[in-house]
């Protein structure tokens, strides 16, 4: 009985554990051949104690990877025998991220000054929809681990056609709700006239954590978790941006359920890509935007991952999204590429944007990749949180004023 209790105390004191990321480093590769690219391909399924930061791109773009000390002497010997060049980006990850600010709000308050857990988010969610005749709470269902999956509809003229805005799909890349959040409280509050007749011209669903089990982890346990918490074989979670039923498992994804870009068993495996593609199925037709935040690497993507074909409107939307980082770019000078998501970054299936624009045509579908270009990566200073949702709100202005030159809607 005795050593069942010590069990029982030890099992709640490691499952409660906040993992700490004191040494860990991360390292930019250069890479030269294709043989160095699949050789990283065969190491990200290999070897314990990495995590790949960014994706394995094509050639040109350097290639981000946190190495637990543990592993790192075996790590450099690895990548060295390769001929493959390396550079501490990041010296001490658990350095930043204990100078990432988190504060618990009042009960219904938000702010752009830190970042905010789950509970935080959605009491503001819950107080704004009973305080505010424009805004209508949504529930799409429930989380592997029981959440609800929360968002809102902010309409003032309703009728319109819409616009969909998702966050928190990787649980780590923590600006992605601060900037949906920043956008909801934008639609109801800002006076701006560019901005408030795009407000006012659509009907908005906007949910800043579509991963909410993940999210909550990475503030209880494991700051840079990314995927869902499903239980597959001895590892958890799946990949919701890999898991999307639109060229489901064809590229950029792995069939390791320890992989961080495991795409699940099968195409919607996952509770939260499953409902929320539910929900969004009774809007799809409606939309005349999709846009999905992420983080890190300044871009601006465009449909579609698994081809670098350019399909439907691919010259509209590229117009679209030169227009939308020039204006991101006014403000501050933040400079952001855009393009097809195979062609500047890497073939990556199974996204949501790629599902919905491949689903419902929407005319313009885009994914952002927020702040920065790695000097922080995932654990972007809070201090900068507004200055990047400032020039997003700026680059949405000229997206969408773009889109009516092209007659793809008109607003007031
Ligand atoms: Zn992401």
């Amino acid at each position: 009985m005795k050593e069942l209790i010590v069990l029982l105390v030890f099992c709640v004191l490691v499952t409660t554990e906040v993992q700490k990321y004191d040494g860990f480093k991360v390292y930019r590769l250069s890479l030269n051949t294709t043989e160095q690219l699949d050789f990283l391909h065969t190491l990200r399924d290999s070897m314990e104690g990495l995590d790949f930061w960014t994706g394995l791109s094509i050639l040109s773009r350097p290639v981000d990877i946190m190495v637990d000390p543990k592993y790192e002497a075996e790590f450099l010997k690895t990548v060295k025998d390769q001929g493959i060049i390396t550079e501490v980006f990041i010296e001490n990850v658990q350095m930043l991220i204990d100078k990432e600010k988190v504060t618990s709000n009042s009960r219904s308050g938000m702010s752009w000054n830190s970042y905010h857990s789950l509970e935080d988010i959605y009491s503001w969610l819950d107080e704004l929809a009973k305080t505010n005749p424009s805004i209508t709470l949504i529930n799409v269902g429930s989380t592997y681990e029981g959440r609800q999956i929360k968002g809102v509809k902010v309409s003032f003229n309703p009728g319109k056609r819409s616009v969909f805005i998702e966050g928190g799909i990787h649980a780590r890349e923590w600006i992605t709700p601060a900037t949906v959040t920043y956008l909801i409280n934008e639609l109801l509050t800002s006076k701006d006239k560019s901005f408030r007749s795009i407000a006012d011209g659509f009907d908005w669903y906007l949910f800043p954590v579509t991963n909410p089990d993940g999210y909550a982890f990475t503030h209880n346990s494991s700051r840079l978790w990314r995927k869902t918490r499903t239980p597959y074989s001895n590892c958890f979670g799946a990949d919701p941006n890999r898991n999307w039923n639109a060229h489901w498992g064809v590229a950029g994804t792995s069939d390791k359920p320890c992989s961080e870009v495991y795409g699940g068993p099968a195409g919607f495996s996952e509770l939260e890509t499953s409902s929320l593609s539910k929900f969004i199925s009774t809007v799809g037709p409606s939309l005349d935007a999709y846009l999905a935040f992420h983080s890190y690497g300044q871009m601006l993507l465009m449909p579609y991952g698994h081809t670098s074909q350019h399909l439907d409107n691919y010259d509209e939307v590229l117009r679209i999204g030169k227009a939308a980082i020039n204006g991101l770019a006014k403000r501050y000078n933040t400079k952001y590429i855009v393009g097809n998501i195979a062609e500047i970054i890497y073939k990556a299936s199974g996204s949501s944007m790629d599902w919905v624009k491949m689903t419902y045509k929407t005319p313009i579908a885009f994914t952002y990749e927020l702040r920065d270009r790695g000097s922080s990566g995932f654990v972007l200073p809070a201090n900068q949180i507004i200055p990047n949702c400032l020039e997003v709100v700026d680059s949405i202005v000229a997206m969408f004023q773009e889109g009516e030159k092209l007659a793809y809607f008109t607003l007031s």
